[in-house]
């Protein structure tokens, strides 16, 4: 198969300013679509550093991506130089002009200046992809059998243009041949203690299928990856075939057959059944409720959060007695059980989730030290409660009594 190298361009990227999201979106989506992607660099915008790592690249890899240094400012210099690493002149293109003018025009309601309009020159030995999402194209030089693809650094743009252009036209011109993935996510298992638990059924396996381990958040997906020539169809009955035999290993800890979050597994199962949830978040102050609303659809079962942070509002809103504070203290399960009848009568919902812990640095004791975690779900008629004891920094404790509260509710 024909191999990837991926150059992100950016002084941004050097200083650590910007994180390069970039060339692992890229390397996913590539690796989705039966790619692989065998080197990745980070150059800085100098002229040097870029020709160089041109030539580099070209001697590693048939497929050589392109990202940053696109920009309309003056640092940027990756056109000039792809013009003159290939041979070309910079000349305008019409539909780019067009397009430019039109999202002045009507959206962006500004003139179209001159630094604006200098984006629809390209170097006229490449072919444009069009750019739907902002104003620089994408372009694409071949040169010794291999094919150069320069992207803009913005995110959104550089992931509209790979899907829209990059991915198809890779497929067609290097026939990765047939790559399919299924997902399943585990829960309250250990990557190890999995690995043991599946390994006659990871020998086992044929060799055009690869099992991946993708722990996360306490949760292990597992990705099965089968690999084909094109038509070789029998590859993906195969990997049906595994896949149903592999969920028979993971039963009591599978969460989900599908490549989804444990909300959106949450959100799935509630919309089936027509009913409603709402939270109240001490130490997770919110974030349960943001992973929820960060999904769309989410108001057809999700009404509400109150986050209740300190002791006043878990008395005043939701109605935890003062003698719970002073005999149990706010991290408790009483605590978090009375927030759970609070919640749901202030949500009026079906279900709701109440959290309350110690996230860290500082503010653990002996008793009840840092990532000490009660949570509580369920409704009237029942309700589950859990002590959990994290043991990681702040931000980590606050994500995984998010997504181990989700899975309580989940079951
Ligand atoms: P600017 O003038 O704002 O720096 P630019 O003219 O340099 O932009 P690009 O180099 O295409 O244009 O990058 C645009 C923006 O995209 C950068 O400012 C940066 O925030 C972001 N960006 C660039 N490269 C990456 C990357 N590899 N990963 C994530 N974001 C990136
Ligand atoms: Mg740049």
């Amino acid at each position: 198969p024909a191999k990837v190298s991926i150059i992100t361009i950016g002084d941004e990227l050097l200083i650590g300013q910007v994180v390069d999201t970039n060339s692992a979106w890229m390397a996913q989506q590539l690796n989705l679509a039966g790619f692989n992607v065998h080197h990745r660099v980070a150059v800085g915008d100098t002229w040097e550093d870029i020709w160089e790592a041109l030539d580099q690249e070209s001697k590693r890899a048939q497929i050589i991506l392109i990202t940053g240094g696109l920009g309309p400012t003056a640092d940027d210099i990756t056109k000039p130089l792809l013009c003159q690493y290939f041979n070309g002149k910079l000349v305008r293109h019409e539909p780019t002009l067009q397009h430019l003018e039109q999202l002045f025009t009507q959206i962006l309601k500004r003139p179209l200046t001159d630094r604006n309009r200098h984006q629809a020159d390209v170097p006229d030995v490449c072919t444009v992809l069009s750019n739907e999402r902002g104003t620089a194209p994408g372009m694409l030089f071949e040169k010794d059998n291999r094919v150069f693809i320069s992207l803009p650094g913005v995110p959104h743009e550089m992931q509209g243009i790979m899907t829209k252009h990059v991915i198809p036209l890779l497929q067609e011109r290097f026939n990765p041949g047939i790559v399919a993935h299924r997902y399943l996510l585990t829960a309250g298992i250990g990557e190890s203690d999995l690995a043991d638990r599946i390994q006659e059924f990871e020998t086992a396996l044929p060799g055009f299928i690869k099992l991946a381990y993708l722990p996360h958040y306490g949760m292990v997906r597992l990705r099965l990856t089968a690999r084909g020539e094109k038509g070789e169809q029998h590859i993906i009955s195969t990997l049906e075939e595994q896949f149903t035999l592999l969920q028979t290993y993971v039963q009591d800890v599978m969460v989900v057959n599908e490549d989804i979050s444990i909300q959106a597994m949450v959100g799935k199962l509630l919309l089936e059944r027509k009913q409603t949830m709402a939270t109240a978040e001490s130490c997770t102050g919110g974030y349960i409720s943001h992973l929820i609303t960060a999904m769309p659809g989410a108001s057809a079962w999700f009404n509400g959060s109150v986050v209740s942070y300190s002791n006043k509002i878990k008395e005043t809103v939701l109605n935890v007695t003062p003698e719970t504070f002073t005999t149990t203290g706010a991290v408790s399960e009483e605590t978090v059980t009375q927030m759970l009848t609070g919640i749901l009568r202030v949500m009026n919902t079906d279900y709701a989730i109440a959290v309350s812990g110690i996230m860290g640095p500082d503010g653990g004791t002996h008793e009840k030290p840092v990532g000490t975690v009660w949570v509580a779900v369920g409704n009237a008629q029942h309700t589950e409660t859990r002590k959990f004891q994290f043991r990681y920094d702040r931000m980590r404790n606050i994500e995984m009594t998010a997504i181990n509260a989700l899975n309580m509710l989940r079951k």
